[in-house]
């Protein structure tokens, strides 16, 4: 059980381990979508960009006042004012070291599995490392999983085991201070590390949940639709327990202090639950794109383009009225290459009578193309890694048809998004 008092002795109550809570907050985190919020990049790790998100501030600021006008003076009393804050403000930036460390934890794993880390960045409930791909198998799932909170139990003990070292050692002697801040942090990363292992996806332990499932029944989207709906399931339960105890304060029946505890866990818990729900969706999605092949949603009739057409003529005779955003290239059959708006805007207006398509088209490989009978979620997983919203459809070394993003997102649209 945790033991907050940081003497490393005292009996602990259910009390003092929700006072501990606006201290140490907690942390949801997870990796995966980038946000669209202002954020500052202050340094690599592992070769990954770190990035602080406006929000994390507030946690700083929240965490960092927390201590230098509540926990410092009643552990350390006789202190200056200015010295608190200084304590407050180191202890903040080292939890922010350790959230750091845990997502480290992530990432090095992920390397490991030559999955590429776009960035990390921390924010109001943490860290979050944003990955390129989803984990190949269960088994890396499960160790990607793991490792943030094996570094934060790693830290936490390194920290105690440190602080009772110290406190044993130079008992009552000027490490009072260094005790206090040890311990702390001790306790804040092994709370790290337990709060991520709720089995909610996109939590930690979620994640762990979902490798499991998904060795279980061999399904990805499956797994990640069950483990989400844990997910939702816990972020409703948190928010109900965040939500009594702020009526509990109200009603008198608890301390002051529990109604931040209760208004971080509701926090807490709405934000759980609106990943949760939003990863289901993305699993619903992706499962009803399984289902259906790129036969089914191609277009047949295909106009193309041939390599010796000017500009012009193309902008005049093609683009403008059929209205598509990219033709391939072909002559005598044969599939040349791909051209799009994008590639014709990159080029001034007043040379387009002077430039010939096959000098401004990409030449064709593979990523371009792809065979009738895969399926949708593969050429949407094929058009977003060579970053094209179009794949012309090959078939016997013929042209069969075109793919393109719009058309598979109005499937989406016709399908709706079935739940399990
Ligand atoms: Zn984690």
């Amino acid at each position: 059980m945790l033991n907050l008092s940081l003497n490393l002795n005292l009996p602990l109550t259910l009390a003092d381990f929700f006072n501990s809570l606006p201290l140490t907050l907690q942390f949801t985190h997870c990796y995966g979508e980038p946000m669209a919020l202002p954020h500052w990049k202050i340094g690599r790790a592992l070769g990954i960009p770190i990035y602080v998100h406006a929000s994390w501030f507030v946690v700083f600021f929240l965490v960092a006042s927390s201590l230098a006008s509540g926990y410092l003076p009643e552990m350390l009393p006789g202190l200056s004012v200015p010295r608190y804050w200084g304590m407050g403000g180191i202890a903040a930036l080292l939890l922010f070291l350790s959230v750091l460390l845990h997502e480290l934890g992530h990432s090095y794993v992920a390397l490991r599995y030559k999955i590429p880390i776009k960035q990390i960045t921390l924010f109001i409930f943490g860290g979050m490392a944003h990955m390129g791909k989803e984990p190949p198998s269960p088994r890396a799932e499960f160790l990607i999983a793991i490792a943030g909170p094996v570094v934060s139990f790693i830290l936490g003990a390194i920290c105690l085991g440190g602080v009772m070292a110290v406190d044993s050692l130079f008992a009552r002697s000027g490490f009072q201070g260094l005790v206090v801040l040890g311990g702390l942090l001790g306790m804040v990363n092994v709370q790290l590390g337990l709060f991520n292992l709720i089995p909610g996806f996109p939590l930690d332990g979620g994640r762990v949940l979902r490798a499991g499932l998904w060795a279980l029944n061999k399904d990805f989207n499956r797994a990640t639709s069950q483990a989400s709906l844990a997910g939702i399931g816990f972020g409703v339960v948190l928010g109900l327990i965040g939500a009594v105890l702020m009526v509990g304060t109200w009603s008198g029946a608890l301390g002051q202090s529990i109604a931040t505890n209760g208004g971080w866990l509701v926090f807490i818990g709405i934000f759980l639950f609106s990943a949760a729900l939003s990863s289901r969706r993305q699993a619903a999605q992706r499962t009803s794109l399984t289902s259906v092949t790129v036969r089914q949603v191609m277009v047949h009739r295909v106009v193309t383009l041939r390599p010796d057409t000017t500009v012009q003529d193309a902008v005049d005779q093609f683009f403008v009225p059929h209205g598509f955003s990219g033709f391939p290239v072909c002559e005598g059959g044969q599939l040349l290459g791909m051209v799009t708006v994008r590639d014709v805007q990159a080029l001034p207006v007043a040379l387009w009578p002077w430039r010939r398509i096959s000098e401004i088209m990409h030449p064709v490989s593979q990523a371009y193309c792809i065979p009738p009978d895969w399926s949708a979620i593969q050429a949407m997983e094929r058009m977003i890694q060579n970053g094209s919203d179009r794949l012309v459809v090959m078939e016997h070394e013929q042209i069969v048809g075109l793919i393109t993003r719009s058309a598979i997102a109005n499937v989406l649209q016709l399908h709706g998004s079935p739940s399990r």
